[in-house]
C-alpha cells in the first residue's frame, strides 16, 4: 500500500505535486508543530517537513517523519520519491486543491460546469469527487508531465549505480 502524507505549512506546492502523483496528501497550512505530529500519529500517515526541529520532535513523539531535499518542486518531488519508492505518473491524479480521488467523466457530465470554449476544446474531463472541481488536460498539463518526468529522472539518477540505461 502507498504511504499516505502529512505535509507542513512550508510544503503547500509539494502537496499539490504528490496529489497529482496519485498520493494521499494532507496538507496543513498553520498548524503548529504539536498539532501536525498529534495528526501524523494518529492517521499513520508520514510527515514531510523541512524543518529540522519538527523533524526531530516528530520523532522523538514516534511518528514516522521524512526531511524533505531539493530546491525546486521537481528535486523535492524526487526527494520523496526515492526515499518511499514512489512510482511518479501523473496520469493517477487526485484532485490538487482537497485530496480525493478524481473520477474520469464524459463531456455531457460537465456542461455548464465549464467555460463553453473549453466545453468544444476537450472531449476528457475528470470531477473531484468531493469539492467538485472539474479539471481538463489544458496548455499547462504538458508543463505537468515535463516536471513530473524530471523528478522522476532525478529519483532514478540518485538511485546508485548498476542501473541500465
Ligand atoms: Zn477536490
Amino acid at each position: 500500500m502507498s504511504p499516505r502524507f502529512l505535509l507542513d505549512g512550508m510544503l503547500g506546492s509539494l502537496a499539490r505535486w504528490l496529489r497529482i502523483c496519485g498520493y494521499d496528501a494532507e496538507y496543513l497550512r498553520s498548524a503548529p508543530d504539536e498539532e501536525l505530529i498529534r495528526r501524523a500519529v494518529e492517521s499513520g500517515r508520514v510527515l514531510l517537513t523541512r524543518d529540522r526541529m519538527l523533524y526531530r520532535k516528530a520523532i522523538k513523539a514516534g511518528a514516522e517523519a521524512f526531511m524533505v531535499e531539493g530546491e525546486s518542486d521537481a528535486e523535492k518531488l524526487a526527494s520523496v520519491s526515492r526515499r518511499f519508492s514512489l512510482k511518479l505518473d501523473p496520469e493517477r491524479s487526485r484532485c490538487p486543491q482537497c485530496d480525493a480521488p478524481l473520477a474520469a467523466v464524459g463531456r455531457e457530465a460537465v456542461r455548464g460546469r465549464v467555460p463553453p470554449r473549453t466545453f468544444e476544446a476537450y472531449d476528457e474531463f475528470w470531477v473531484c469527487g468531493s469539492c467538485g472541481k472539474v479539471y481538463w488536460r489544458g496548455s499547462h498539463w504538458r508543463s505537468i508531465v515535463e516536471t513530473v518526468r524530471e523528478a522522476s529522472r532525478r529519483a532514478e539518477a540518485a538511485d546508485g549505480p548498476g542501473h541500465s540505461l
